[in-house]
């Protein structure tokens, strides 16, 4: 069923429901946290690499309604071409027909704003490594290289992308496959690491041939050719055009059941995933029926941007109130702090475990190769 993205007086029909989910989250919370939830999906900065800086988004942003954070920023960075706009300087990819390029950069920036924070500060936050070309087999070792350069800090991979709507299309290079030997590559070094994975991959194109949808049959082949990798798959696979197919929740409640894919989460992260879900009574009813069978499957998250105030920053959190007040209170706590806490705990103590024991290891100066000119000789 294609539904209009159009959702009128959506924050009206909000407001009520929001008082009651306060209620419900204040008798369930810890003692120790008051914060609404936590974020399982925050851009520090946007496609072209400017944003607000961590400290910013710990002191003004979370404040103390939201309890962790995730933080990354964004791999690609839209190229400025001024044959293309001229003067006029893009700022997102839909603003100009110029490429997108893998911005490696932006892993060592996360770093740095994430090492700009006290220690207290820090253990609210998950750091993800993106700055990663996922047509490349050298993707592992450049995410490998930046566990080894920035030890103690990164928590996991992500989000990028495979399949994204307009975005897909735009990367200077290769077309990103789910089929890709390189992505292979990228999450056995997850599973050797613990590196947890956010990976967005439109289930569908934005216009395509009725039928099943494009990319579902790749995507449980992919999640079930790495049993030991946690995936988050962003959005629950939809985008901004691309819809919710019809029987979407049972497609997700097939791949939920299958016991080979046990590794396999959602995160609902997007306003545009909060309007889907709370545009009638019939998408709210079917979202919460799949969340209640899963409780343990599902995580929020807000996907905003460098946002530039609190009440901002909120407003998807906001969108979903309906749904928060007709989930059981402790199906609403797992999806918007407990599945963080469990998923992002255990990665952390993994990736730890692995630079333990990687990191002092005193790496071999490569062998010459006739390509760095000192070969042969
Ligand atoms: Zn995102």
């Amino acid at each position: 069923m294609r539904t209009s993205l159009l959702i009128p007086c959506l924050l009206c029909c909000a407001i009520p429901a929001l008082a009651q989910v306060k209620k419900v989250a204040k008798a369930t919370m810890p003692t120790a946290d008051n914060s609404l939830f936590h974020d399982g999906h925050f851009h520090l900065t946007n496609y072209v690499q400017e944003g607000i800086t961590a400290r910013y988004y710990l002191d003004s942003i979370m404040g103390d309604k939201v309890g962790r954070s995730t933080l990354f920023g964004i791999p690609l960075q839209q190229q400025w071409s001024h044959r293309v706009t001229g003067d006029n300087a893009p700022s997102y990819y839909l603003d100009t027909d110029a490429p997108l390029y893998y911005y490696s950069f932006t892993d060592a920036y996360i770093a740095m704003q994430y090492r700009s924070l006290t220690p207290e500060q820090q253990k609210r936050i998950d750091p993800m490594i993106t700055g990663f070309n996922p047509t490349d087999m050298y993707a592992a070792d450049h995410i490998r290289r930046v566990l080894l350069t920035f030890p103690g800090v990164f928590t996991g991979i992500g989000e990028f992308s495979i399949h994204k709507e307009f975005v897909s299309s735009k990367v200077s290079g290769d077309v990103a496959s789910l089929q890709d030997p390189a992505l292979d590559r990228i999450l056995d070094l997850c599973k050797e690491t613990g590196l947890l994975v956010i990976l967005h991959n439109d289930i569908d194109n934005p216009f395509p041939k009725p039928g099943s949808p494009n990319y579902l049959e790749d995507m449980r082949a992919l999640v079930k050719r790495h049993p030991d990798t946690p995936i988050i798959w962003a959005h629950v696979g939809l985008g901004r055009v691309v819809h919710p197919i019809d029987h979407q929740a049972a497609m997700i409640d097939q791949l939920l059941q299958d016991p080979a894919m046990r590794n396999l989460y959602f995160d609902i992260s997007w306003d545009e995933v909060a309007k889907y879900i709370v545009s009638s009574d019939s998408a709210l009813a079917r979202s919460v029926r799949l969340v209640e069978k899963y409780p343990d499957r599902f995580l929020f998250g807000t996907d905003n941007v460098a946002p530039a105030t609190q009440a901002k920053h909120m407003k998807v959190y906001e969108l979903y109130a309906p749904f928060w007040a007709k989930l059981k209170p402790s199906t609403s706590l797992a999806i918007r702090k407990g599945n963080y806490e469990r998923l992002f705990d255990q990665a952390r103590t993994r990736v730890r475990a692995w630079e333990a024991v990687n990191v002092p290891k005193e790496r071999p100066i490569p062998a010459p190769t006739p390509a760095s000119g000192t070969g042969g000789h």
